[in-house]
Formats: C-alpha cells, sequence, structure tokens
C-alpha cells in the first residue's frame, strides 16, 4: 500500500496545516467492512496518526466508516489484535453527515443518533477519556450524552493503551455556553447557572469514589504551578495585559500563597467552563450535558489524567460565568454594562449556591481553593490570549481584578 499525506489528512480542522514528517506508513488497522478500516499511521518522526481509511485514502461522511465503528459497537466488548472494543450500548445505524463546527479532531454524526469521533494524533500516555467514562458509567451519571463505546489500541502487551476514537450519543439541536449563557446574560437572568451547578455536583458525587487525600507533594505542585502560571503569563504578555500583570502580581502570588495544605484529590473534568456544557431543548426546562473528557490541553497529556481537588474544576466553571459576561458587555454596547455585571455574577451564585446544595454533606469542594484556583485560571487565559488568540485579551484583562476582588 502506498500512502500520501495528502490523502490521509482531513479537509478541515487544525490539523490540515501540518503536514506530518516524513513519509506515512501503515502500521495497524482495525476493519470495518467494505474495504474500511481503523488505522494507525506512523509518519517519518514515529508519531502516529488516526486515520479512517477507504483504500488508500482518509474516509470522509458517507464514505461508512464511522457507521462500521458503530456497526462493530453494537456487538458488544472486543479484542482484536492490538485493537480493545468498549462497548457501553450502540444499535447499528446508518447515514453520516460531518460536523462542520471548529474542533480539534474531526467526528461525524451517524444517523442523527451518535457521534463518532477519530481522534487525528494518537494522544501521548493514557487518554483520560475511557477510564472516566467508565466510572460514570458505574456510577450511573445521566447528565451527559451518553457513551456508546471507545477504541484503544496498543502497540505492544505492555504499553499504555492510547485512545483511537469515541463514540457517543448525538444531542440534537444543542448549543454550548459561549451561546447559551451569553444568551442567558443578555436575558438578564441567572438562566443555566442553578441547573448547571446540580449537573457538575451530581458528576462529582459520581467520581467521588474515586477520591483520596492529596499528598503534600501534590499541595506543593499547585502552589509552585500556579506560581509559574503567572511567570509565564507576565512573560507572554505585552502592552496593557503585562502592565495589569505586573501590577497586580504581588496580589495574586498572596492568593496563591494561601493554598492550604492538606484536602483530596479525585478525577474530575479538568477543563471546565460554560463551554463544554451543551443545551439541548428549544425552550425551559433545557437539558444540560456536560461533554469534552478530553482533560485540559494547555497541560501535558500525560499528566491530564491525573486526579485533581473538586474546586479546580468548580473554580473553572464559576470563572467561566463571569468571562461569559465579559464576552456579552464587549458584543451588546446597548446593554448597561451593570446589569450585565450583575446578571454574570447571578449565574455564577446560582452555580455556586446549587453545586454546594446539591453536594450536601459529600463535602468534595475546598470553598479555600476557589480564589486561587479561579486567578491561576486567568493567568491562563492570559496565555492563552497572547500565544493563540490576542483578541481574547480583553477577558482576562477584564477579569483579573474582579477575580482579586472575589473573597
Ligand atoms: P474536539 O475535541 O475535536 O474539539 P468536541 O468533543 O469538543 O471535539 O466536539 C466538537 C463539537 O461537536 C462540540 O463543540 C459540539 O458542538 C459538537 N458535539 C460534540 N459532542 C456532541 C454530541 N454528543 N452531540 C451533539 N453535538 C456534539
Ligand atoms: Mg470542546
Ligand atoms: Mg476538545
Amino acid at each position: 500500500m502506498t500512502l500520501s499525506w495528502s490523502a490521509l489528512l482531513p479537509a478541515a480542522g487544525d490539523y490540515r496545516d501540518a503536514t506530518p514528517p516524513g513519509s506515512p506508513s501503515l502500521v495497524d488497522a482495525l476493519p470495518l467492512g467494505h474495504g474500511l478500516s481503523l488505522s494507525v499511521v506512523a509518519d517519518g518522526d514515529a508519531g502516529l496518526h488516526v486515520v479512517p481509511l477507504v483504500a488508500e485514502s482518509r474516509a470522509g461522511a458517507g464514505d461508512g466508516a464511522a457507521e462500521g465503528l458503530v456497526a462493530l459497537l453494537a456487538e458488544g466488548d472486543a479484542a482484536i489484535g492490538k485493537f480493545r472494543v468498549r462497548a457501553w450500548r450502540g444499535v447499528a445505524v446508518s447515514g453520516e453527515r460531518a460536523v462542520t463546527v471548529d474542533q480539534t479532531n474531526e467526528s461525524v454524526i451517524v444517523g442523527d443518533a451518535a457521534v463518532v469521533k477519530w481522534m487525528t494524533q494518537v494522544p501521548e500516555g493514557r487518554h483520560p477519556a475511557p477510564s472516566l467514562l467508565e466510572s460514570l458509567e458505574a456510577a450511573g451519571f445521566t447528565g451527559m450524552p451518553q457513551p456508546w463505546g471507545v477504541v484503544e489500541w496498543s502497540p505492544s502487551p505492555e504499553a499504555e493503551p492510547r485512545l483511537l476514537a469515541t463514540v457517543a450519543e448525538y444531542v440534537a439541536d444543542a448549543v454550548d455556553g459561549w451561546t447559551w449563557a451569553v444568551e442567558d446574560v443578555r436575558a438578564g437572568t441567572a438562566g443555566g447557572g442553578e441547573a448547571v451547578g446540580r449537573l457538575i455536583a451530581d458528576f462529582h458525587r459520581a467520581l467521588a469514589p474515586t477520591a483520596r487525600p492529596a499528598s503534600a507533594d501534590e499541595v506543593a505542585a499547585w502552589r509552585s504551578g500556579a506560581f509559574a502560571d503567572l511567570e509565564r503569563a507576565i512573560e507572554v504578555t505585552d502592552g496593557a495585559a503585562h502592565d495589569l500583570l505586573v501590577r497586580q502580581a504581588d496580589a495574586v502570588r498572596a492568593a496563591f500563597a494561601e493554598i492550604p495544605e492538606g484536602g483530596s484529590v479525585m478525577r474530575v473534568h479538568g477543563d471546565l467552563h460554560v463551554g463544554q456544557v451543551l443545551r439541548a431543548g428549544g425552550a425551559a426546562p433545557y437539558d444540560y450535558r456536560l461533554t469534552d473528557f478530553d482533560g485540559n490541553p494547555v497541560v501535558a497529556p500525560a499528566e491530564r489524567i491525573r486526579e485533581q481537588p473538586a474546586a479546580l474544576d468548580v473554580a473553572g466553571m464559576a470563572q467561566s460565568f463571569t468571562h461569559a459576561g465579559i464576552v456579552t458587555r464587549k458584543h451588546n454596547p446597548d446593554l448597561a454594562p451593570v446589569a450585565v455585571t450583575a446578571a454574570a455574577a447571578a449565574g455564577r451564585a446560582a452555580f455556586l449556591d446549587a453545586y454546594r446544595a446539591r453536594l450536601g454533606d459529600a463535602a468534595l469542594l475546598d470553598k479555600r481553593l476557589l480564589r486561587p484556583f479561579a486567578l491561576r485560571q486567568v493567568c491562563r487565559e492570559f496565555t492563552y490570549a497572547a500565544t493563540h488568540l490576542p483578541r481574547w485579551s480583553y477577558v482576562p484583562e477584564a477579569a483579573l481584578p474582579m477575580a482579586l476582588e472575589e473573597s
């Protein structure tokens, strides 16, 4: 078989622009019927890539590879060579269409029932999603698109399994929180805050069996990591963002120094913000579902699976309500800024109140961590804006003074 990158890379998305080094060579293939396969392809640097294949080309929506994978899941768990298929549910369905929104990987909707996500690059180390979904399934958590299954591949029996593809229930007519939370703020209401507070409390309760005491090394690592995130933000920013960070650096450091000893850690989402919550249904009561269990993209792949304090997720979500307010203020100059900020604060407060009320005595949250983790998140947003998306900088610039005022 003679492969060429031009025939293997997706037609759209971040991935297309970076042709891997050397020539592609086929490493392994999981047959999906009719000349289709889920293939592992190596590049000249020993990097591994996931390619749904039809003959010698990438299979796109309509070629049947995603249908083939859904059909395979319908047959249940399987070990096929170095591939392991974990199937929680699924029925064979047909009809493929591409997901067209901005995405890191490539997703295909099958029969308006399931979404197949091909993981473009074979991630280094163990991916957080399979074990997280396993725990959530075992606990009966229903606040996510129902997972149908995952496909993993181990280069050798001793090696960590690598995630190649995930399949989940397709949630029709869903929008994420950068749409719904902004709509809520614009409408001047706390909107989804309360429902999302219950959703995240249920999510954490489902993961509570993974909780254990934090080690002294872990606590030290949160502190040093937070200081490092501040230093990096100062280093990569310039202009007004940089000046603001320098001016507030001592106050931010003082907040980080207050990260307490002890506490507990558990499996968490790791990249929680309103954009990870889909809202479905044309009118209230809406259905809110948690998505994207890939972990934090700014953390090294091998670290994404690490246990963390529940406060990391809670601070991230709470902070994103504030950010939705800042975004709304920018895009709706016709609205009174005070009213917008008040609505965002109401969404945030409703989220925190409902989260605490729902968890009751479960006491997974150490609230002393909320402020330092929120500030750490803001530092990371400065870095993200400076290195990836300069037009996002106004968000951390507005958020930093607000997060410092929170007590
Ligand atoms: P990536 O990691 O490639 O960015 P995501 O998991 O974030 O992929 O999904 C990309 C987009 O596809 C999401 O922003 C959302 O709009 C949509 N999406 C993801 N999962 C579902 C689902 N189960 N049902 C409906 N839409 C989904
Ligand atoms: Mg996402
Ligand atoms: Mg993602």
